[in-house]
């Protein structure tokens, strides 16, 4: 019952569907590359990650996701990075 109303309400913020962009960028489930959070070790999903950000931006952010040398934060652990920047620097 739940999921059917999740299902209604979730409308993805980009407006490209998960086929297109796989497409667009020429990508695959197996090209994805698999992401945890480099702190807390909590998975990451591509396409959480790409309703983010707008069409225009979404190139940008998915060759950022598919760089060997660069990590991402989940969430939760952003938000507490950025709290502890902006004590850091502003104050
Ligand atoms: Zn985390």
């Amino acid at each position: 019952m739940y999921v059917d109303l999740i299902k209604k309400l979730f409308v993805p913020r980009y407006n490209l569907s998960i086929k297109s962009i796989k497409k667009k960028f020429n990508l695959s489930e197996d090209s994805i590359k698999r992401r945890v959070c480099w702190k807390c070790g909590t998975k990451l999903n591509f396409w959480d990650y790409c309703s983010e950000f707008k069409d225009n931006k979404l190139e940008k952010m998915i060759k950022l996701w598919q760089n060997d040398y660069i990590e991402f934060y989940c969430c939760k652990c952003f938000k507490i990075k950025k709290s502890e920047y902006l004590k850091k620097n502003l104050y």
